[in-house]
């Protein structure tokens, strides 16, 4: 009868040879999305998709979840949240998953979804839901499947057994009531600021940003507040995002728009704080739960946070700013630093999620969480998708989209399959301005750091409280730990009404 310790030994080395496997897909899947030919697509489809199958296979297989099974009776002598009963736990309830969904199942998922992001590229392109309408239901209806029997015998919807895979646990109803905390407080302050009649000059970052420049400088700032570029790099895709290829191989990537500069500014901030994330991690535990991010709302108040709480703060901007207007001259020459901070802070309701404010950020989000909530429980048609997303801008943000790509088709999300990841944008939102807070108090001087450019003190912090942990505690059980209170709408709205309140000078209480 084999021990305790050969027992765990044997599903560490599993489990680390399937994220070795992994990890090639994911390679394959940068590659797909920052160069790969237009013909060679369908190849590629099929070589993610047979690598995630055998991937699949080796996290259900039956001696591995045996292993885990009886590693499960007898980890209860390790302390609760130790990195060995984190292993057993997170790999078991992994385990549970993957074995019900079968192999087949996953395969097509994975064809469909990489098929899937291409077709959604060209409709979108194309400004045209129709070429995109047979793939999404396609992609539903796998989704729907995986749903159903991932919450087979349990008391949670097809929904939010979806959920499970990105914030584990979380339940409709919960969030449903945060997000109504949030979003009351926010609809009045939104009103405030767009009746206010001080109004910042937008033009004042809009002209000519040329993107070498713009290159060269974003990669400055990611490597200013601790991306390592040693063991990470920066590409450019038409949808950014952040992916870990290895422990020591984090890439980031952004888009650039030539006329603004913001856009690919806080989206190369925004991906740089997820990088930080990752190589925060331990890499002694690479590939097993204590080396993983905690969740996906957790890895989102990484890079909202150095986005927002610091990209968009007057101390880093006191910092930068100099820097800024010597990299895009002549272009801001003529604004000065009071004028820049009030336009990047700018708050105006908008189409696009990733190009939104921190205000407005939220309301996106509660469109699409019901939205794709109806389509998994088959109350919205997909034919009338479009309609419906365009009458809910209409009436939650007060403007109505004249076009697809502007609508329904500018998130890549449902075109890879990831329903139920929404939500876990907002809760990121939550959870950065609350670590935000209690780092403030904790660091004392972290103001007078930033205006200086010294972000060390900061990410240490997050270091020790977050990243260090992996996934040894929950999502909520590391912002209980790092705050000493359960997460709250309050520290976001406080922060907001704070910040937009005085900049422009809306009235107080
Ligand atoms: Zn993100």
């Amino acid at each position: 009868m084999p021990d305790f310790q050969s027992r765990f030994d044997s599903v560490c080395q599993r489990a680390r040879e399937a994220m070795q496997l992994q990890t090639a897909a994911d390679t394959l899947e940068w590659d797909e999305r920052t160069g790969l030919p237009h013909a060679a697509g369908e190849y590629r489809a099929n070589q993610v998709a047979s690598l995630r199958a055998i991937v699949h296979g080796i996290r259900t297989d039956s001696s591995y979840g045996d292993d885990l099974t009886w590693l499960m009776g007898h980890a209860t002598d390790h302390n609760p949240h130790s990195d060995i009963r984190a292993t057993v736990e997170c790999l078991h309830r992994d385990w549970d998953r993957d074995r019900k969904l079968p192999n087949d199942l996953v395969q097509r998922t994975a064809e469909a979804t990489v098929r899937g992001q291409q077709v959604w590229d060209e409709a979108r392109k194309s400004d045209d839901f129709s070429l995109f309408r047979n793939t999404l239901n396609e992609i539903l209806d796998l989704k729907r499947e995986a749903g159903e029997r991932l919450c087979e015998g349990t008391d949670r919807s097809a929904y939010e057994a979806l959920m499970d895979e990105y914030e584990p646990n979380a339940s409709v109803e919960d969030l449903q009531q945060v997000f109504e905390r949030v979003r009351r407080p926010l609809v009045k302050l939104i009103e405030q600021v767009t009746q206010s009649e001080k109004q910042p000059n937008l033009k004042a970052i809009e002209g000519v940003f040329p993107v070498q420049d713009q290159r060269d400088f974003s990669h400055r700032v990611a490597e200013a507040i601790g991306f390592d570029f040693d063991r990470g790099r920066l590409d450019e895709t038409s949808h950014p995002f952040c992916t870990t290829l290895g422990p020591h191989d984090c890439r980031i990537l952004t888009r650039y728009d030539p006329h603004v500069l913001s856009s690919g500014l806080f989206g190369t901030l925004h991906e740089a704080g997820h990088g930080t994330y990752e190589q925060g991690l331990r890499t002694d535990w690479f590939g097993l739960p204590p080396g993983s991010y905690a969740s996906l709302g957790i890895h989102e108040s990484q890079s909202r946070l150095w986005e927002n709480q610091v990209g968009r703060s007057q101390a880093f901007w006191q910092w930068l700013y100099r820097d800024t207007q010597q990299t895009f001259s002549p272009q801001l020459d003529e604004v000065g630093l009071d004028s820049f901070y009030f336009a990047i802070n700018a708050v105006r309701p908008s189409l696009i999620r990733v190009e939104a404010d921190e205000a407005t950020y939220n309301l996106h989000i509660l469109i699409r969480f019901d939205l794709e909530r109806e389509l998994i429980e088959g109350s919205l048609p997909i034919d009338d998708l479009p309609e419906a997303w365009n009458a809910r801008y209409e009436s939650d943000l007060g403007i109505r989209p004249d076009s697809d790509a502007d609508g329904v088709l500018q998130d890549v999300h449902w075109s890879a399959g990831l329903f139920g990841y929404f939500p876990t944008y907002t809760l990121g939102n939550l959870a950065a301005a609350q670590l935000f807070a209690t780092a403030t108090e904790q660091i004392g001087d972290l103001d007078e750091l930033l205006a200086r450019g010294e972000f060390r003190p900061l990410l240490d912090w997050l270091h020790q409280r977050i990243h260090f942990h992996g996934r040894c505690f929950s999502g909520n059980e590391l912002v209980q730990r790092a705050c000493g209170s359960p997460l709250s709408a309050e520290p976001l709205t406080a922060y907001l009404t704070e910040k937009l309140g005085r900049l422009y000078d809306l009235p107080r209480g």
